[in-house]
């Protein structure tokens, strides 16, 4: 270790020729989280010169540290030569963005919010259930997308999240629930759903990059079959998310006709409703497509729309999510009665589609989908509103 006088030049501990990927956590060092096994070898052979082989072997043995044992000090990683594990402390790090808070819910859902190295933060929502567990992952901060029934669409604050940082989500929470090594078997935490604050599809680079590391065998080992994203509609990434990842796809519907869609979803006015059901209709998976449908009390919920929806669907392996609306301070709508609710789903469960009412999970922390919106970004607002 040098001595604390003697500040570390990271321009000079690192070949200048390597781009250092960025902080993630407060302690400002380049972040190895987020990486995979190749971006771990460009590393390895910067701080380190040896033969490929070697390069290649200590990549896949990190790669294991970090992702399979869930390690964030280097000195544990005693696999790893004493020399390498001190270069690469020297400059990079293992640690997690701060959890600036946590809560959770009287029904076991637990909510994170996460503060990233340049103060923006995101909060990430794990859901308990008897059997599995999900983790529902935000990929940006706020949206762009502003869908008039989501809170997440009223932050005015909007960037996309790294790979890093949507990959930190999943350490995070594993961290929180004491399951590494990664256990193959009897975990709480199984699943994951990009359902949190954002628009995935408009994230599809750093996003798809945290699924594969999700996926990978020798480290997350979430498989692919565990894995649903959500997205409002951005047709032409629909396509490539099946082609490149498969994972399950769920799509906002929400409304049956162009006019009340485009007010809901704006996107619906860049890809309409038969655009994107001709996507969905090519989506190359076995399990059939969740159809998302927020229930809006006298908006989208009538019997007529329930059979135009079953309609539309027609031909597509599908299954109907129909959620009651979560309300939020100042939300212009209500959420449809349970008599309402139950008779929409009897339609759309007569013409043989599967069609749950999802429970609301959380909403006495604000948690529950489409309340997300950081905790410091609603402080904000009640300091200039005060
Ligand atoms: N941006 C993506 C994924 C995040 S939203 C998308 O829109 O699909 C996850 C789900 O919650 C979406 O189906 C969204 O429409 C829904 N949602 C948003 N606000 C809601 C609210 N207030 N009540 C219930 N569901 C809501
Ligand atoms: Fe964005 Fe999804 Fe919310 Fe629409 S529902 S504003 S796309 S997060």
């Amino acid at each position: 270790m040098p001595a604390p006088t003697e500040p570390i030049d990271t321009e000079t501990t690192v070949p200048a020729a390597m781009t250092l990927p960025k902080p993630l956590a407060a302690d400002g060092k380049s972040s190895l989280i987020g990486l995979d096994v190749d971006g771990l070898a460009t590393v390895i052979a910067a701080v380190q010169p040896a033969s490929a082989t070697q390069v290649a072997l200590r990549a896949r043995q990190l790669f294991h540290w970090l992702y399979h044992r869930g390690a964030t000090d280097f000195g544990a990683m005693t696999t790893l030569p004493k020399g390498l594990r001190d270069a690469l402390a020297l400059d990079f790090s293992a640690a997690r963005p701060t959890v600036t808070t946590e809560q959770r819910a009287a029904d076991g859902t637990r909510k994170w919010l996460l503060r990233f190295a340049d103060g923006q933060e995101v909060e990430t929502v794990f859901i308990p259930e008897e059997d599995r567990g999900a983790l529902c992952v935000s990929t940006q901060v706020g949206c762009t997308l502003s869908c008039s029934f989501c809170h997440t669409g009223t932050m005015p604050l909007v960037r996309n999240l790294g790979t890093a940082e949507i990959t930190a989500q999943i350490l995070v929470a594993r961290d929180a629930l004491a399951e590494w090594p990664t256990a193959k078997e009897g975990r709480l935490f199984t699943n994951i759903v990009v359902m949190g604050m954002g628009e995935p599809l408009f994230n599809y680079d750093n996003t798809a990059a945290a699924l594969r590391l999700a996926m990978d065998e020798t480290g997350l080992a979430l498989s692919r079959r565990r894995i649903t994203l959500s997205t409002s509609g951005v047709v032409p990434r629909i396509e490539q998310c099946g082609r490149e990842l498969a994972v399950g796809l769920a799509i906002s519907l929400h409304a049956v006709r162009d006019d009340l869609r485009d007010e809901l979803v704006p996107l619906n006015k860049k890809w309409n409703i038969a655009t994107l059901l001709d996507a969905c209709s090519r989506y190359p998976t076995r399990r059939p497509i969740t159809f998302e449908y927020v229930m809006l009390a006298g908006i989208n919920d009538s019997d007529a729309e329930a059979r135009e929806l079953v309609r539309l669907l027609d031909g597509i392996p599908a299954k109907v999510n129909l959620i009651p609306f979560n309300p939020w301070p100042g939300a212009p709508y209500a959420c449809s009665s349970n008599n309402r609710i139950r008779a929409f789903a009897a339609i759309v469960e007569a013409a043989g589609y599967a069609s749950p009412v999802r429970t609301p999970r959380g909403r006495d922390i604000l948690a529950a989908c489409g309340q997300l919106k950081t905790a410091s970004e609603r402080q904000r607002r009640q300091r200039v509103a005060a």
